[in-house]
């Protein structure tokens, strides 16, 4: 057992991990059910026996957009137009699907873009000290 073991099951305890490098997500002890982000309360079977789980990362591209007109902060970071970048939803091997940026693909050229390619997990460090966030990302599996 650690500190973050004892987190909550919230969006914010997810993101604490993230900004860790890691992919953590909560499993129903009632039923086993895996839930990424994690799930205070099962959807499935409605309890609320939740424990801490590490995903693997693996996963399989389930659909993508090619993003050419971004939020501010995007825009604000050097995407746009001419620098489109892509946003997907990944189905992990673990079975939950999760969006996140996609890294390592053209998103310019989507056409060259598979779904159902392997991809593994990575991690998008952006700002420091207090505003220093993590960005989940997946990458193509080598
Ligand atoms: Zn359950």
């Amino acid at each position: 057992m650690n500190e973050t073991t004892m987190l909550p099951f919230t969006h914010a305890s997810f993101q604490q991990h993230l900004s860790a490098h890691r992919l953590m997500g909560s499993r129903c002890a009632a039923c086993g059910a895996m839930h990424l982000p994690p799930r205070a309360i099962c959807p499935a079977c409605r309890s609320a026996q939740m424990t801490w789980v590490e995903f693997s990362g693996r996963g399989r591209l389930a659909g993508f957009t090619s993003v050419f007109i971004p939020p501010t902060v995007m825009a604000q970071a050097g995407y746009g137009r001419e620098n489109p970048y892509l946003s997907g939803v990944v189905e992990l091997e673990e079975g939950p699907k999760i969006s996140a940026r996609l890294l390592g693909l053209d998103a310019a050229h989507p056409e060259g873009i598979s779904i159902g390619q392997p991809l593994v997990v990575d991690f998008i460090d952006q700002g420091d000290g207090e505003k220093r966030s993590t960005v989940l990302a997946f990458r193509p599996l080598s």
